[in-house]
């Protein structure tokens, strides 16, 4: 049987406005909880006197699985609707979360919004929704949860739906074209089917939002663009680099360039699964060997592309970024480690062009001094050593970026425009 088209899913809002019960109970209605687990929460629950509280036995499962760092089935986070099969990626907050969304470890292709409806809109329901557009996330789904929390009013769901309405057109989204979904995740209204709990709310159940998106299309059709995960050196072959085709398509015979070392050479061959391949796409991950390519002319974070039109190297670039912590201030002269497809380079912040508003993009302050956590900010920014990086309005894979330092991620942007190394 053919595999349904895959996609990852982001679960973006405010702490405690109900994510993790959200995938919990999404996992639990699509049956992505084994059967057997489910027949022993409910034995369990019926000992205990609880018969019908079987998903929270899947939820405290869940937490105590993941306190104790154990991976059980259920913790993969797989489910399936008729259509799709998708994977939740890690939500913003957790560890390491924008490093992975921009280094393309886990790109979500569509993000579920949780905001509680007796809370409405909050700090970090601002922050995942312009981070989700920095980070290139264009369908989104609204949940208002908690809607047995708000006795499932109508007027309180009309409200909030009101105030997200105008975040999202703040940051870009066209909110007329996302669907808002009355939800509790915990009573399970509107995740599956229609709940008789708000009779006023006739638009589709959340399986059915989720059967709506579409899975984006490959971009095939951009300029070539292979970044390096690493170069190995194979006796009788030679120098073999491996990676993902991020974008275009690679054939065999064809003239690349490896950059920023500029070698130049034929593309020998293609390896996918141990088989040789005559073509690669986007997507794939190939290890091939270039004729005349040596150890030295590629490594790690180097990215090879047509020779006719090859990955571009930064003298300087321009970035918008939006800063999610830092201890203190960040000021021109700071140079920490931006992470940009699999490249880390050290790059200092040569100007703070503007400081604008992160809600609604607009300019609040020209050539500030300074910006701290929870500023968004034009900057202009110089590699210390020969960095390829692309504007995301050319090759959007290439231009997102995490800023990182201390062991954390200070910030994530994208690249406006580059000034090519001579
Ligand atoms: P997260 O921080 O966004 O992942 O939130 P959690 O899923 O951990 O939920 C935070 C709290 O809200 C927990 O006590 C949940 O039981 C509760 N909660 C989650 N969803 C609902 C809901 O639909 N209705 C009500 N009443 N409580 C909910």
């Amino acid at each position: 049987m053919a595999e349904k088209p895959h996609m990852n899913l982001a679960v973006i809002g405010h702490v405690d406005h109900g994510k993790s019960t959200f995938v919990g109970r999404l996992m639990f209605e699509t049956g992505a909880v084994p059967a057997h687990l489910i027949e022993k929460y409910k034995a369990e629950a019926k000992e205990k006197g609880k018969e019908s509280f079987a998903f929270a036995w899947v939820m405290d499962t869940l937490k105590e699985e993941r306190e104790r760092g154990v991976t059980i089935d259920i913790s993969h986070k797989r489910f399936d609707t008729d259509k799709y099969y998708f994977t939740v990626v890690d939500c913003p907050g957790h560890r390491d979360f924008v490093k992975n969304m921009i280094t393309g470890a886990s790109q979500a292709d569509a993000a579920v919004l949780v905001v509680a409806a007796p809370d409405g809109v909050m700090a970090q329901t601002k922050e995942h929704v312009f981070l989700s557009r920095t980070l290139g996330i264009n369908q989104l789904i609204v949940a208002i949860n908690k809607m047995d929390a708000a006795e499932y009013s109508e007027d309180r769901y009309n409200e909030v739906k009101k105030e997200v309405s105008q975040l999202l057109g703040m940051v870009g989204f066209k909110a007329e074209d996302v669907p808002f979904i009355p939800t509790s995740a915990f009573e399970g209204d509107n995740i599956t089917k229609s709940s008789a709990n708000t009779p006023w709310y006739t638009g589709p159940a959340l399986l059915e939002c989720l059967n709506n998106l579409t899975v984006p299309s490959k971009p095939d059709t951009l300029p070539l663009r292979i970044p390096v995960q690493d170069a190995y050196t194979i006796s009788g072959i030679g120098t073999v680099p491996v990676g993902r085709v991020e974008t275009g398509i690679m054939k065999k015979g064809q003239k690349v360039t490896f950059m920023p070392s500029g070698a130049t050479g034929e593309v020998k061959s293609i390896e996918m699964h141990h088989e040789e391949w005559d073509q690669a796409v986007p997507g794939d991950n190939i290890g091939w060997n270039v004729r005349g390519i040596g150890k030295n002319d590629v490594r790690r974070g180097d990215v090879c592309g047509p020779a006719e039109k090859p990955p571009s190297v930064a003298e300087e670039f321009t970035g918008q970024i939006v800063v999610l912590q830092h201890p203190s201030a960040i000021t021109v002269g700071y140079t920490p480690v931006f992470h940009c497809h699999t490249a880390q380079t050290a790059c200092t912040l040569m100007a703070i062009n503007k400081k604008l508003d992160p809600k609604s993009g607009q300019v609040k302050e020209e050539n500030p001094t300074y910006i701290k956590a929870g500023d968004a900010a034009i900057v202009t920014i110089k590699p210390t050593r020969p960095m390829c990086i692309e504007p995301v309005s050319e090759i959007p894979q290439l231009g997102r970026f995490a800023i990182r330092d201390m062991g954390m991620t200070i910030a994530a942007g994208m690249c406006m425009s580059v000034t090519q190394k001579k």
